[in-house]
């Protein structure tokens, strides 16, 4: 039977991580089959993302989503069991710290087929994230480790992962790889600066979606007015992920600032490289605004990537309106360290493919 590996993905940012190892995985000869678990299921939140990066159609389609955690994770182990045990790979591959994750790498460990875990031993140290929890489950669970900052190799030694039977990997951000890949091709098709009008204008690039952010309303209408306020200096756009758009009709703050749908990732890049800065609660977008040399705004009260905040390129703001424009005012005052090779040299995905080959293949 042929070698291969399976790879599960299910939410945006794992679209955009996969595309890039998948392309790397291909160039070193290491088959790939893929499980889309429908976490993300939507034109706008997935199908964008497989065309405009041409990542491989997945094998298995699984449409499990709008569910809660429980349920949705519990029936994404049940289906992605049963894919396993049928096709007896040689190893899973997972990205990051959604259900899609964890529910990927539990299938995978009962049934005795080694985890590979890529982006490995970020903590927010916050346990009442969903992701938090996942991605502490998920690093356990793994027998090969690929770590994108030298934080993330240092938290796994302090919780003792030395002593398992792992390896860990200190490999650079697989999101750098694919902003490198991406750009030129992006600028060369993307019609967004035209489209919003926003050639000659100067803009800010906000996204919100995380749970904490989005199912509390005081933090929610807290954090639409302290957009709402940068937005008066400086105009502030918005890629809005469905499930804000659900949250925004119930609080009384009407957002001043410019709500789009959410974007593919051609269009992502060109308004990053566009903007003056970034305001988020993204994982994601805290690195590609760093990539891009852009000042940015989180909209949390700690995050996973703490060597941005200590090059004080990011600027932790929470969620308190006042809190938000006083960041925004001071990113825009005080340079921060940009120099810094803090992912890596864009060649994490072509370490991991090649240790995925000697490893498992
Ligand atoms: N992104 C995108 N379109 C959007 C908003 C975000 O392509 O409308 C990209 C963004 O550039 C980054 C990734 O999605 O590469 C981040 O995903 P998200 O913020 O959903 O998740 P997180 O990184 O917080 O896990």
């Amino acid at each position: 039977m042929q070698n291969f590996i399976t790879t599960v993905i299910g939410a945006r940012p794992q679209f955009i991580k996969a595309a890039a190892v998948s392309r790397a995985l291909k160039s070193a000869g290491v088959y790939e089959k893929i499980i889309h678990t429908g976490q993300h299921f939507d034109q706008k939140m997935s199908e964008i993302f497989f065309r405009e990066m041409e990542i491989p159609r997945p094998h298995y389609q699984l449409d499990i989503h709008s569910l809660p955690h429980g349920a949705m994770t519990g029936r994404m182990l049940e289906e992605i069991e049963k894919i396993l045990m049928q096709d007896r790979p040689n190893a899973v591959l997972v990205y990051g710290d959604t259900n899609s994750t964890l529910a990927g790498a539990l299938a995978a460990i009962k049934l005795h087929i080694p985890v590979i875990h890529v982006e490995a031993g970020l903590r927010s140290f916050d346990m009442k994230m969903p992701e938090e929890v996942n991605r502490i489950l998920t690093d356990r669970l793994s027998s090969l480790l690929f770590c994108p900052t030298a934080t993330s190799v240092e938290n796994l030694y302090r919780e003792g992962f030395q002593h398992f039977d792992t390896e860990i990997i200190h490999c650079g951000d697989v999101m750098y790889d694919a902003v490198l890949y991406y750009l030129e091709k992006a600028k060369k098709s993307s019609t967004i600066i035209e489209k919003l009008h926003l050639k000659e204008k100067e803009f800010a690039l906000a996204t919100i979606h995380r749970q904490e952010n989005t199912d509390d309303i005081d933090r929610l209408e807290q954090i639409v007015k302290g957009l709402n306020s940068v937005n008066e200096e400086l105009l502030v756009v918005v890629p809005l992920h469905p499930r804000t758009t659900a949250h925004l009709q119930k609080i009384n703050t009407k957002p001043e600032f410019k709500i789009i749908e959410p974007v593919g990732y051609f269009d992502m890049i060109v308004l990053l490289e566009h903007c003056k800065l970034v305001l988020t609660d993204s994982g994601g977008l805290q690195k590609e605004a760093y990539f891009f040399s852009k000042p940015c705004v989180t909209l949390r009260e700690q995050t996973e990537w703490t060597e941005l905040v200590a090059s004080g390129c990011n600027h932790l703001a929470g969620y308190k309106a006042e809190e938000i424009f006083k960041k925004y005012i001071q990113s825009m005052s005080k340079e921060g360290d940009f120099s810094g090779k803090l992912y890596g040299d864009g060649h994490s995905t072509e370490i991991i493919a090649e240790k995925i080959k000697r490893k498992f293949m």
